[in-house]
């Protein structure tokens, strides 16, 4: 934390003394742990997916719907004991799994008290729901601990991602942190209700104004992985920024655009995708980051 490196910006922050570029001290923060029912169905079953919402984000996307917490404002601070006890309070109230979502700029916090709830009978599946923005290295330290992994591939164009992301490396990065989830995981593998219990769901997130792009993610990712992992293309893009100099950031996705990114995926040979209604791109996905289930009930 004195010099951290955790990520792909390698930004050297001393967390200990402020956060790093991320929005991240180097204590745990989280916004919200609850039940969270708009992940893949797979992903969410019956009972919702236990989802512990961490502030701050290596990313820092300039579209971001949860721009709230993602640059580290919104959340408070807690002890890894603290996020030990959310686990098992997420499990008490029927969650199918444990979603770690936007964590790994807290990797070193978050790691031991994930493990000893482990150790300790937790007994769900644990998910990593990640951006992808992240070294091999700390993939690799989350093999045993982590059951499915739940990541994005935003871009593959440098041009986009150093325009949207502030990251002309991120394809690089992140295809490289996927292919080692992969390695972990191996193909998916579903229970008799069809919920997710290991595997890879890769989500693209389809920008308006980008299809072409976004067919040239498929394309790599079918070619890399096959049917072996599932697919989750999203239409979902939520305009939440009011000014920018991409004017098609301003706009929600067409069902022009997205019907013509899912036909060409079908036609790539994709098997097993998600993919949204024409109604997704509501502002209802972007949970209320008001602290729920963060501390423990009186
Ligand atoms: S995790 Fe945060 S502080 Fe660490 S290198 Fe990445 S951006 Fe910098």
């Amino acid at each position: 934390m004195s010099e951290c490196r955790l990520c792909p910006r390698f930004c050297g922050a001393d967390r200990s003394k402020g956060p790093g570029s991320c929005g991240a001290g180097d204590k745990i923060k989280v916004a919200r742990a609850a039940l969270h029912f708009w992940e893949e169905p797979c992903i969410c079953g019956s009972g919702g997916s236990g989802a512990v919402f961490f502030s701050g984000c290596p990313l820092g996307c300039v579209y971001c719907q949860n721009k709230d917490i993602s640059d580290g404002r919104r959340g408070a601070e807690i002890t890894p004991q603290r996020l030990y006890d959310i686990f098992f309070e997420l499990k008490e109230k029927s969650a199918e799994n444990i979603n770690l979502i936007t964590c790994g700029h807290f990797l070193p916090q978050v790691i031991p008290p994930l493990r000893s709830a482990k150790e300790n009978g937790l007994g769900l599946p644990v998910v990593y729901n990640t951006s992808s923005y992240e070294t091999v290295s700390a993939i690799k330290s989350l093999e045993g601990l982590v059951d499915i992994f739940l990541p994005d591939l935003k871009y593959i164009s440098s041009e986009l991602s150093s325009a949207f992301s502030a990251c002309p490396d991120y394809f690089e990065r992140a295809s490289a942190a996927i292919d080692e989830m992969f390695r972990i995981t191996g193909k998916c593998i579903f229970d008799e209700n069809e919920r997710l219990i290991s595997g890879t769901i890769i989500r693209h997130l389809v920008l308006p104004g980008h299809t072409d792009d976004s067919k040239a993610v498929i394309e790599y990712l079918f070619g890399r992985y096959g049917n072996e992992v599932v697919y989750s293309i999203m239409s979902q893009y939520t305009p939440v920024i009011k000014n920018s100099p991409y004017p098609e950031l301003l706009r929600k996705l067409t069902a022009e655009e997205y019907d013509d990114v899912i036909d060409f995926a079908i036609g790539t040979g994709i098997e097993n995708a998600y993919i949204q209604d024409g109604d997704s791109a509501e502002e209802s996905f972007i949970p209320d980051f008001g602290l729920e289930g963060v501390f423990p009930e009186p």
